[in-house]
């Protein structure tokens, strides 16, 4: 399951760094966490970083985000993979003689 902040959040900025998905943000009253890219740290560390650094303990996992060890293995992996460039990628190259 994706993790969620609990409105025990204190604005303390320690977690967001630590994510290693960028699924931290800073949102209208409090750090809150997008589901789609939270893999539960799962693909990079053993633990929850951000669950293991807040001092308030209000980072919880979201039943409403039920996913399981191999669905957020597949998120991590699909976000891993390499991302599609926005823009043209296409190189001219000039040579001259
Ligand atoms: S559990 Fe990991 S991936 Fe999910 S928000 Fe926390 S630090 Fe980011
Ligand atoms: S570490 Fe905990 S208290 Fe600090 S900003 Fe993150 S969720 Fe809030």
């Amino acid at each position: 399951m994706a993790l969620y902040i609990t409105d025990e959040c204190i604005n303390c900025d320690v977690c967001e760094p630590e994510c290693p998905n960028d699924a931290i943000y800073p949102g209208a009253e409090i750090y809150e966490i997008e589901a789609a890219l939270c893999t539960e740290c799962i693909g990079h560390y053993e633990t929850p970083q951000c669950v293991e650094i807040c001092p308030v303990e209000c980072i919880l996992v979201d039943p409403q985000h039920p996913e399981s060890h191999a669905q957020l293995l597949d998120k991590y992996h699909a976000l891993s993979a390499p991302q599609p460039a926005s823009a043209p990628t296409t190189t001219t190259v000039i040579s001259s003689v």
